[in-house]
């Protein structure tokens, strides 16, 4: 119990409660503080005490004094309490500080799955887009580029072979009678010819050559930097490893087929007067007519003769 004004001069108020008195004389209700004393906490705390009738016993004497001031005469004083809360506090700043490393840990977790996430995302992505742009420019029944982006690549090798003087060939390849196949066999044998035939084909020409689904059984092949000599030796090649592919067949019968090829190629000297790069493709398509009017399963090289001999 301590007062501003104590009847017993051991209940004097410290500063702490001469500023809580102060205030309830003001109307507080209640007042606290923490306070740091000697490495500890303290949480002190104060309410007032107000003058009733019974108090008027003992205290009268100071009544009278006090009547002057008509707010002090309700307010007889102050009861004062004050704990030490230093383990409180301390367990409060440990708890705290688990919250915060829970919450910065948590949230780094969060932010990390939401990372891989899109990064495993993105990787998804970008394989399903080259998937597509593989798809697009892909024969599906072959695995051979399609028509479309042979004459995509046909123009690039022709501006470039242009440019840096370069060779530039064309092999048109055309399966000797493929509707009998067909017509024995059956459609499906006759998709698988045509996978083999690819097959076979591809890993006889070079990376650098362009092997492409050109129609129903016919496949070009585009040779950078090969002159057409060189280029009806690789078409030989295949004829001849084709000739000798056996395709098994129901009870060890085997189905044997033939290919006719037509070459045409422009040599660096040449490639100045020629403005259209389907002019290639086009030779090869009449030396292709030439080698099938020739007897099948045989390569000719396109020439100014066999222009004539086409039309
Ligand atoms: P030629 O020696 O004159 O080339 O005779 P050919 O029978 O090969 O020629 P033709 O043009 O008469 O027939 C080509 C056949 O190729 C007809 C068609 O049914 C077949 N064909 C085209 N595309 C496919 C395919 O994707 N799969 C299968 N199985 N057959 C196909
Ligand atoms: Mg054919
Ligand atoms: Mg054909």
């Amino acid at each position: 119990m301590t007062s501003l004004n104590p009847v017993n001069p051991s209940n004097n108020p410290d500063e702490f409660e001469k500023r809580a008195l102060n205030l309830f004389e003001q109307g507080d209700k209640e007042v606290w503080i923490k306070e740091k004393n000697d490495g500890k906490i303290y949480f002190r705390y104060m309410a007032p005490v107000f003058r009733e009738e019974s108090c008027l016993v003992c205290h009268e004497e100071q009544q009278q004094r006090d009547k002057t001031d008509k707010e002090k005469r309700f307010i007889r004083g102050g009861i004062s309490v004050k704990f030490d809360i230093s383990r409180i506090e301390k367990s409060l700043k440990i708890h705290a500080q688990l919250i915060l490393f829970l919450g910065i840990l948590s949230t780094s977790l969060f932010l990390g799955i939401i990372y891989l996430f899109t990064v495993k995302l993105m990787k998804e992505l970008s394989k399903s887009h080259q998937k597509i742009q593989q798809m697009a420019i892909t024969d599906e029944l072959t695995k051979l580029y399609n028509r479309r982006y042979f004459y995509s690549k046909l123009t690039e090798e022709f501006e470039k072979a242009k440019r840096y003087k370069r060779d530039i060939s064309c092999i048109m390849i055309d399966i000797d009678f493929f509707k009998k196949v067909n017509d024995n066999y059956g459609h499906h044998v006759g998709d698988d010819v045509l996978r083999n035939i690819a097959d076979t084909i591809k890993s006889t020409c070079r990376s650098v050559d362009t092997i492409a689904r050109y129609g129903g059984e016919e496949i070009v092949v585009l040779l950078p930097e090969t002159n057409k000599e060189k280029a009806f030796l690789v078409a030989e090649k295949i004829r001849k490893v084709v000739e000798k592919i056996e395709i098994p067949y129901d009870k060890g019968d085997n189905i044997q087929i033939t290919i006719s090829s037509g070459v045409s190629g422009l040599l660096s000297d040449d490639l100045e007067k020629v403005t259209d790069s389907n002019q290639l493709v086009k030779d090869a398509d009449i030396a292709l007519y030439q080698a099938k009017t020739n007897g099948r399963n045989r390569v000719e090289i396109y020439t100014e003769q066999s222009l004539s001999l086409s039309v």
